[in-house]
């Protein structure tokens, strides 16, 4: 049976600005049922005059907690990105419902290894599964591609070592001196240096852009990935 999703007011707790574009909102809503890695909201917000519109927003804490974070990532000309990332202040109230969706998620028993391949903001729900793995004996692998260091999200935390998880940044425009490989598009060969064998049978994540969703997908399945076991989010403009 398909259950009904109710609206709830959220209050904003706390944020963390991730990037100088991108900030953490860390919500306190009662009631909260919880939820999966990978799972999202539906974000409202409503005018005075009476006008509402929403987004889709992936949730990017671990399922073992209370509270509820997102990451958002400004849209230059957005209607709803810049209220969240600019000008929510904590006290403030907002109506959220969720968790949505069945598919996009990592259930922590699971044990075949895990592929992770975000592109841009497409981490938030990826870092949701990273987070929730905890003392899980599942190895996983996140591929992270970015625009240039100055976009990273979750610096601080990615850059501990976490036993058990292994992250590449590959990034597309600028990459660091550091970096051991040169800027651009992920390739087959980045899927092959970073990724899981075909032939250990991972669950992939892949998350990002439309473009880079259809992209990777089409990367992995050549390099004889299952398609079956290949789940996709694509955060293009909600409902496209
Ligand atoms: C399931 C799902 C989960 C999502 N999770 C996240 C998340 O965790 N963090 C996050 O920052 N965003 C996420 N998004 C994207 C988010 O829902 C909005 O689309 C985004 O914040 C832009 O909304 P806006 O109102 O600011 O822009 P709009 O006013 O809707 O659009 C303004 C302009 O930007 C374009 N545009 C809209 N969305 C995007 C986009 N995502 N990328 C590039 N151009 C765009 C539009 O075509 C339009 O030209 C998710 C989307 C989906 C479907």
């Amino acid at each position: 049976m398909i259950k009904r999703l109710n609206w709830r007011v959220a209050t904003l707790v706390s944020t963390r600005q991730e990037t100088p574009t991108a900030r953490t909102l860390v919500f306190d809503v009662p009631g909260w049922p919880g939820h999966l890695p990978g799972q999202h909201v539906d974000v409202r917000l409503t005018a005075p005059d009476g006008y509402s519109t929403q987004r889709s927003y992936s949730i990017a804490n671990a399922s073992s907690e209370d509270r509820l974070e997102l990451t958002v990532q400004t849209v230059g000309d957005g209607e709803v990105s810049p209220y969240l990332t600019e000008v929510l202040e904590p006290g403030d109230q907002i109506e959220l419902r969720g968790p949505v969706g069945g598919w996009f998620v990592w259930r922590p028993h699971s044990s075949p290894p895990v592929l992770l391949v975000g592109g841009g903001s497409g981490i938030v729900p990826l870092m949701a599964m990273v987070r929730s793995r905890g003392k899980s004996d599942t190895p996983f692998r996140l591929l992270y591609s970015l625009r240039d260091p100055g976009q990273l999200f979750y610096a601080d935390e990615l850059e501990k070592v976490m036993a058990g998880v292994e992250v590449a940044y590959l990034y597309t425009r600028i990459a660091p001196p550091d970096a051991g490989r040169a800027a651009g598009r992920l390739q087959a060969a980045d899927l092959i240096a970073y990724g899981w064998p075909p032939e250990t049978a991972p669950d992939v994540y892949v998350c990002g852009p439309t473009g880079f969703v259809e992209a990777a997908a089409d990367l992995l399945t050549g390099l004889g990935h299952d398609p079956a076991k290949i789940r996709t989010e694509r955060f293009g403009p909600t409902g496209g």
